[in-house]
């Protein structure tokens, strides 16, 4: 058959990312945000700015603004908000140019923002397909954009990098940066420098390969890719990561190749640094979770949970230092890296400091990828026995080895790790390292006997989601177990131990020159507050409620000699871990401005979410656990584990069509909302599915509808 020159063109641009360009010819870049390498390099010279992802190159989370401090932020109010036209989960960090901000929402929708009055100068929406929203674990998230030389570039969550002119938000150009037909998405931000534009893509759960590509700026046309992990043994991609690939990580893959294993995803931090001319990214976990069923159950399987450092113009390795080898516990290597130049052991050395979900604090050497050091930053690691000083690696635990031993194994961390995502912040001025934490987190691995790999599922190898394996009695709570602590961390990266811990739970930090360390928290899952402590102490010393939960980064910037710190608002996409009792109504995301002697009003907290469904049918006691089990697999990874919602997407428990067996049926089945990501499932359920799954919803909304009645009783 001829292939259509269409097609033809669209098949080679998927091969080589070329770039399309929209109808009306790529105009002068625009006048705004004129961001630039050298810019860039001295980030720190212009606090008033957030010029990049991490506020500078060295990604630090760092500002220099020192107008609000402890004595005065007791004046901190809000200045503005702006609503988003979305309740989706929202991730991003804003970045601010010259008085204007530009954040992405969920959906990677673009909005351009005048800083001092919250008044939207542009929007752009690249109209991401609705069911995409099915290949991530997570929502449909964006973390953010980048700015650079006149363009605001955005990568959408399905898979296109899109550069937009900064003054007006109209493309100039668009690329494809993977087969639309693959499990992959975007929840990340694009990263700039030397000219280029980095991405990398999520989907460590859904199976394929991760790689970073790097696209020229200007043009939108590929300049390199690296795979993170091999193809084919003999085969080579033609691409930057070939040799390395065959070298160094081929080796460390064992058993039968296939098309599906693979992993490593870059799905979140990407640093470029101009001191080394190199780029690090950072890999998630392997795919599929249990070694045994994607290596062997043998080898380290090269780069997945690493870091690797990347000769920015070619793309060609570096080095790299794998966190956790061999991993099956899903510890992802994907937190923030920060560069810092540190005096260690009375050396000046180039740091890379990393805290990924294994539990480690490293430093590494970013000229050489040598270990400094590494030390646990949360108590009750069981995944591995301690990093053996010789080799730099850590010492395998057998008994955590749940894959080889096919048994249930409580793991710590738990697959939500020590720390996972969340922007972390170091200041120069106390020389502490701030994240969220938790000590003694713990999350039970279920191995599955055998693995089938069914494209369109997150089926990883084990019973995901689940208390017990079927046929295994759900073991009881050990009661002398330690009790997960989470708290905000400071850490002293130098010597290697926490300087002071501030109970409490939440998301990303933010440290600046007035001594502060600001921090997003949740509320009953859904609302939330912003927080500050002091960077040396610890202290809280103010907090203000926001309507939403802030999930996403916290930043400062200044305006006509005012600082101001901005949180983009609404809950995360993995909030189903973080469901309370107390469901509200849905709301849309918002990013919230305070300055000191602000005078907005925040929009008020959402109304509790309105009653549960009592659906008068019955079902047997078969079909209400065939529906569970579906349940587990398929639907609770966005509406929430045992249908506890927190109700950004929507709680089943309260769904009118829960009442009505064919409306169900044509949502389940038939995919009737798939333009808000609800697929079709009908292809992944048996006959009868939807039908089992309402039967299991239907009984926890009973539990719920009596549980609300017995609250309003008493
Ligand atoms: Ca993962």
């Amino acid at each position: 058959m001829k292939t259509p020159a269409l097609l033809l063109t669209a098949l080679v641009c998927l091969a080589t990312g070329c770039a399309k360009h929209d109808a009306s010819p790529a105009k002068a870049a625009s006048a705004a945000a004129q961001v630039d390498d050298a810019r860039l390099a001295r980030a720190d010279s212009e606090p008033q700015n957030w010029l990049a992802h991490g506020g500078n190159q060295q990604a630090q989370r760092y500002s220099g603004l020192d107008q609000i401090t402890a004595d005065n932020i007791a004046q901190l109010k809000p200045a503005w908000s702006l609503d988003f036209d979305t309740q989706r989960g929202q991730e991003a960090t804003a970045l601010v140019v010259d008085g204007i901000a530009y954040v992405t929402t969920a959906w990677s929708k673009v909005y351009a923002v005048d800083g001092k009055t919250g008044k939207a100068l542009w929007q752009f929406d690249p109209k991401v397909n609705g069911p995409n929203a099915a290949k991530n674990c997570c929502d449909v998230v964006s973390r953010g954009a980048a700015v650079y030389q006149g363009k605001v570039f955005v990568a959408t969550f399905d898979g296109r990098l899109i550069a937009l002119d900064a003054g007006t938000g109209k493309p100039v150009w668009t690329t494809a940066t993977f087969d639309p037909a693959s499990m992959q998405a975007i929840s990340g931000a694009p990263r700039v420098g030397a000219g280029l534009v980095f991405i990398g893509n999520s989907g460590g759960e859904f199976g394929g390969r991760g790689y970073l590509s790097a696209y020229k700026a200007d043009t939108g046309e590929l300049a390199w890719r690296f795979y993170t992990v091999p193809g084919e043994p003999g085969k080579t991609d033609g691409a930057a990561s070939d040799e390395a690939l065959s070298k160094l990580a081929q080796p460390t893959w064992f058993g039968k190749y296939n098309d599906y294993r693979g992993g490593g995803n870059v799905w979140n931090s990407i640093v470029f640094d101009p001191e080394f001319d190199q780029v690090y990214i950072a890999t998630g976990n392997g795919y599929p979770w249990l070694r045994t069923f994607r290596s062997d159950g043998k080898g380290d399987n090269l780069f997945i949970c690493s870091v690797v450092a990347l000769d920015a113009k070619t793309g060609t390795y570096k080095w790299h230092y794998q966190e956790t080898p061999g991993d099956i516990w899903d510890y992802d290597s994907v937190a923030d890296m920060i560069l810092a130049d540190l005096t260690i052991d009375g050396q000046a050395r180039k740091v890379l400091m990393h805290t990924p979900k294994n539990g480690y604090f490293y430093n590494l050497d970013r000229k050489t990828g040598e270990l400094i050091s590494a030390q646990p930053y949360i108590a009750g690691i069981n995944w591995t026995l301690g990093i053996d000083k010789k080799t730099g690696k850590p010492i395998d635990n057998p008994a955590a080895r749940f894959d080889q031993l096919k048994k249930p194994f409580t793991a710590s961390p738990g697959e939500g790790g020590g720390h996972s995502w969340s922007p972390t912040a170091f200041s120069p001025k106390t020389g502490l390292f701030y994240l969220q934490a938790v000590d003694y987190t713990t999350g039970r691995h279920l191995p599955r006997p055998t693995f089938e790999y069914v494209k369109g599922l997150d089926n990883i190898g084990t019973y995901h989601f689940a208390s017990h394996a079927p046929g295994e009695t759900a073991p009881s709570p050990d009661p002398h177990a330690p009790k997960p602590d989470a708290h905000l961390l400071a850490w002293d990266p130098v010597n290697q131990k926490a300087a002071w811990k501030t109970p409490g739970s939440g998301g990303a930090v933010l440290a600046t020159a007035g001594g502060l360390v600001f921090q997003g928290h949740s509320r009953n899952s859904v609302m939330g507050e912003l927080t500050a402590y002091r960077a040396d102490t610890g202290e809280q010393v103010w907090t203000h409620q926001t309507p939403n939960a802030v999930a996403g980064g916290v930043i400062s910037y200044a305006i006509e000699g005012e600082q101001y710190i901005l949180a983009t608002t609404g809950q995360g996409g993995g909030s189903i871990l973080a469901a309370t009792p107390d469901v509200r109504a849905r709301q849309v995301g918002r990013l919230v401005a305070f300055k000191l002697s602000g005078t907005a009003v925040l929009p008020p907290d959402p109304p509790p979410a309105g009653p549960a469904v009592v659906v008068n049918e019955t079902w047997s006691a078969a079909n209400i656990e065939t529906g569970k089990d579906l349940y587990l697999n398929r639907c609770a990874r966005c509406h929430g584990i045992n249908t506890r919602s927190p109700n950004i997407l929507p709680d089943l428990r309260r769904s009118p069509t829960l009442a009505s067996q064919d409306t169900w049926r044509s949502i389940v089945e038939d995919g009737a909302l798939q333009a808000n990501g609800m697929i079709a499932w009908k292809a992944f359920l048996p006959e009868g599915g939807a039908e089992a799954i309402r039967a299991y919803v239907a009984g926890e909304a009973k539990v719920e509808a009596a549980r609300l009645t017995a609250a309003v009783a008493q």
